[in-house]
């Protein structure tokens, strides 16, 4: 895993690109992390903010269990080390819409340690991702200077609200990685239901940092762990889609090669992501951790965390996709493919499931995969907004399977589901659209049709692929009812062909 993959060329030879992603992601909770006040989204301006939000004078932070428990639930989830003992610092640093004047972060000691987690890429190749770390912090509020020319607001609705900051290792060499990551973080935790992960919303956000060194070096790097193998770093602040963090790389992995080709230098800097055009720019330079002169914040506890309320979080987990991608390849027979593209979202994976109890797994895949994602997205719906419930489309692949309907007019009667809802079996019985298996009348359609085409009879002795054409006249000619396994029998034996 340590050999160049995906080599960038350069005027003067090749480069790899390395890259590491901070990923903030707002805890899903009722409550802040400090206080009592509401976390949720959408409120009018300033309407979530008490006293301690507000850091009026004497006010003490309170950990919020709840959020202590989602960030476990996370780490557990990222197959991470949980730390018993953790602690809260400050970061002192001036946010203007943080009132505290310093932030309440984890720096030494964060409540979660190194784990792994598994990344599909689009090709179907599986890579493993290295986690460094989760530590819980407060976010701050927001300040908007657009309202009027001489004032400056501020909304304090989201300081102090809970984020982990998940850090990955610098374990992703293109931008397809990058992307890929992030967007299983993003599965990861809904699935725990950690985050939902909304990114329009702003609660999941990625710092994205990039480097680019000469082909070979990363490979030192991972033997020796010595970062001076790599390059020098920029860090691209708050990029909010998955698009976007593919942008972010593609663009800085060119720009730092030309500039280290002009024999230019890279400095280690904050930078900034411009939507409309798809560039960087610098923000300011990078300051170093010792910066921001952390402290252990002396108005909290350490935080001991009792190993057996850590063991119940961790078998009250869900199912999480890699283990039910895995289990969707071995009980159902899926492709690698279909398995991570139902696997990654808790919703498709159930429906799935409950269509393909009892049933071809492979069949049920592609219907729903398809046949139903496919309407769904015609149609901009979420899974749960189905037209067809599991049940019913079950039920039309029953149809199929016990040689009711051909796969054809299931196609119809699906297309009358979707608009019209229903029960298969009664709209296969109302429209007449049971199949034919009747030798009697496919045979008597075939000797209609033979006597009627003297020249594709010929033809078709000569050229056996033609059969396809006599197979399509007896469909039109049963209204596509008849069987086409017993067509294809029939039609051979009566034109004599192997
Ligand atoms: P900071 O808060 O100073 O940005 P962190 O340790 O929180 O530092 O995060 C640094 C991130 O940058 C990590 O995701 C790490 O993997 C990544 N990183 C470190 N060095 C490099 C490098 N040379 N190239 C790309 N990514 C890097
Ligand atoms: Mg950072």
């Amino acid at each position: 895993m340590t050999e160049p993959r995906n080599l960038m060329q350069g005027a003067t030879g090749d480069w790899e690109v390395v890259i590491g992603l901070e990923v903030h992601a707002q805890v899903s909770s009722k409550a802040k992390l400090f206080s009592g006040a509401s976390a949720t989204y959408g409120a009018g301006p300033n309407e979530n903010v008490s006293l301690v939000d507000a850091a009026f004078p004497g006010m003490l932070p309170v950990i919020n269990r709840y959020c202590v428990e989602q960030a476990v639930r996370t780490g557990l989830g990222l197959n991470a080390r949980i730390n018993l003992w953790s602690r809260f610092d400050r970061k002192n640093y001036f946010y203007p819409d943080l009132p505290q004047g310093y932030q309440i972060s984890q720096y030494k000691d964060p409540i979660v340690g190194e784990g792994e987690i598994e990344v599909e890429l689009d090709d179907g190749e599986i890579i493993p991702i290295g986690i460094e770390r989760l530590h819980l912090e407060q976010d701050a509020g927001k300040s908007i200077h657009d309202l009027g020319p001489k004032e400056s607001h501020v909304d304090l609705n989201r300081s102090g609200v809970a984020l982990m900051e998940i850090v990955s290792k610098p374990d992703m060499r293109s931008s397809d990685e990058a992307a890929a990551y992030f967007s299983k973080l993003r599965t990861i935790v809904r699935y725990l239901g950690t985050c939902d992960g909304n990114m329009e919303e702003g609660s999941m956000r990625a710092d994205v940092n990039v480097s680019v060194c000469r082909a070979g070096n990363y490979a030192k790097f991972r033997e020796s762990g010595d970062f001076s193998f790599l390059g020098t770093r920029t860090e691209t602040k708050n990029v909010n889609s998955i698009r976007y963090v593919k942008q972010v790389v593609e663009y800085e992995a060119r720009r730092q090669i030309e500039v280290l080709e002009a024999d230019g230098e890279i400095d280690q800097e904050t930078r900034l992501f411009n939507v409309a055009t798809g560039e960087t720019r610098t923000m300011r330079s990078k300051e170093d951790a010792h910066d921001y002169r952390y402290f252990p914040d002396p108005d909290l506890l350490p935080l001991e965390l009792d190993p057996a309320w850590v063991e119940n979080i961790r078998s009250g987990l869900p199912e999480l996709p890699d283990a039910k991608r895995k289990r969707f390849v071995a009980d159902f027979g899926l492709s690698q493919y279909d398995a991570s593209v139902l696997a990654a979202d808790r919703g498709k994976a159930d429906y799935f499931e409950a269509v393909a109890n009892g049933r071809d797994g492979k069949l049920a895949a592609n219907w729903v995969t398809t046949e139903l994602f496919g309407a769904l997205n015609k149609q901009g719906l979420e899974i749960d907004a189905s037209p067809i419930g599991a049940p019913a489309l079950g039920k039309l692949i029953d149809l199929i399977a016990d040689g009711t309907i051909s796969g054809r007019i299931a196609k119809d009667v699906f297309a009358i589901m979707l608009e019209e809802g229903g029960d298969p079996e009664k709209i296969v019985a109302d429209k007449g659209l049971k199949q034919v298996s009747d030798t009697g009348a496919i045979e008597k359609a075939i000797d209609e049709i033979m006597a009627a085409n003297p020249k594709q009879v010929a033809q078709v002795k000569e050229k056996p692929k033609t059969l396809g054409w006599f197979v399509g006249q007896v469909m039109k000619a049963t209204g596509g009812k008849a069987n086409p396994a017993v067509v294809n029998k029939i039609l051979k034996e009566k034109l004599g062909i192997a």
